[in-house]
């Protein structure tokens, strides 16, 4: 079959032939309805040798929703023909957090050689993708599996950091999203859906902020040296959360500044810069926390809310010769919602 491959460092993924797994025992073999294209990937493709984490090479697509295809010896919770969301974080599955299904914290995360399917081993930018074991999988029941791909990642880290922050998401409260990309729109749906906040995006590129609006934000600021200034004037104050969909050095001061005080900056963005952090560098009582993917009870009440009609699902989808060209566009900013490579098409 053909996969979407990581085969060298600070290079573009590249398609090539490998093999269709088998399933062993405890494992489930996936063909892919659709897999999601993450800004992460582009981090991977631009990571240089000592600094990259897993051996290569390895199928990328670490948002991932597909078809039973084949199941190992003793799986029998999913048949064949079942649509299911792969569950991406991969932890141990024995540590006390993953046993409380927060595998995206697991306390063994560095010792087991790759992060999830897609993230150190083979993901799922292939026609079909092997899953270690049925109990990373959330069953999609009526939900289109090529649509819903994106809630396994762009759906479910804007949840956990939203949930992380609720109790200071009440009614009168105001939430900053910056960056109103694949993760930041699905942040503000999910501020709307679940949060009574007032919800305000911040993005460099006026497309993103019209389609920001129309996921629900009730104002929208362009990224500029005048950007503090105007989130504080469309607040009628600061923020009592901030997400950082961005996580640069300008759009981390940029959170700081605006921030109230008990107030939450998420870093959740990869770009990799910094803040000080001091007693007298940020407001009285603020947090700063980084954010990473989410739980599985997480990710099945995503599933839940989408079931229900309350998320709007909004993709791009392309066929997997096209996927080179779509992580082009990404890096481009091209990609208006989220980009899904569809490799049965
Ligand atoms: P994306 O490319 O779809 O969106 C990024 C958005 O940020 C774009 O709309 C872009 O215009 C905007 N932007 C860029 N620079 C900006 C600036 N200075 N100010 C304001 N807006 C700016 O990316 P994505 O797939 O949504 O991912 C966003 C980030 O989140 C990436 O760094 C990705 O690696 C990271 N990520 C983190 C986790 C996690 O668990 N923490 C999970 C998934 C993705
Ligand atoms: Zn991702
Ligand atoms: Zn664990």
């Amino acid at each position: 079959m053909k996969a979407l491959r990581l085969t060298r460092w600070k290079h573009p993924a590249e398609l090539v032939e490998t093999k269709v797994p088998t399933p062993g025992p405890g494992q489930v073999l996936l063909k892919i309805a659709g897999s999601g294209a993450c800004h992460s990937d582009l981090h991977l493709m631009d990571w240089p040798e000592g600094q990259f984490p897993w051996p290569m090479p390895f199928t990328i697509g670490h948002e991932n929703a597909g078809w039973v295809e084949r199941v190992g010896d003793g799986v029998t919770s999913v048949k064949q023909g079942d649509p299911v969301l792969v569950y991406g974080p991969w932890g141990c599955g024995m540590c006390h957090p993953c046993r409380l299904g927060r595998e995206n914290y697991c306390d063994r995360a560095g010792e087991i050689g790759a992060m999830g399917g897609g993230l150190g081993i083979d993901g799922g930018m292939a026609e079909y993708m092997l899953v270690p074991s049925a109990r990373l999988l959330v069953p999609l029941g009526n939900l289109d599996p090529v649509r819903a791909a994106p809630l396994s990642d762009a759906g479910l880290t804007p949840y956990h950091a939203i949930r992380s922050a609720r109790a200071r998401l009440t009614p009168g409260a105001t939430a900053v999203v910056i960056g109103a990309g694949g993760l930041g729109q699905m942040a503000i749906q999910l501020l709307k859906v679940t949060t009574g906040a007032t919800v305000i995006a911040v993005d460099t590129d006026e497309n993103k902020l019209e389609l920001a609006r129309s996921f629900g934000a009730d104002a929208v600021v362009l990224s500029n040296a005048g950007a503090a200034e105007a989130v504080r004037r469309e607040a009628g104050g600061r923020a009592d959360v901030v997400f950082d969909m961005v996580g640069a050095d300008a759009t981390l001061a940029l959170g700081a500044k605006i921030l109230r005080p008990e107030g939450r900056l998420v870093i959740v963005g990869l770009a990799g810069g910094a803040i000080p952090i001091s007693f007298f560098a940020l407001p009285m009582g603020a947090q700063v926390a980084t954010s990473y993917w989410g739980t599985l009870p997480e990710l099945m009440e995503l599933v839940d809310l989408a079931q229900r009609r309350k998320l709007r699902l909004e993709v791009e989808t392309f066929p997997l010769d096209q996927a080179p060209e779509v992580y082009a566009k990404l890096r481009r900013g091209e990609i208006r919602g989220r980009a899904v490579i569809v490799p049965g098409r």
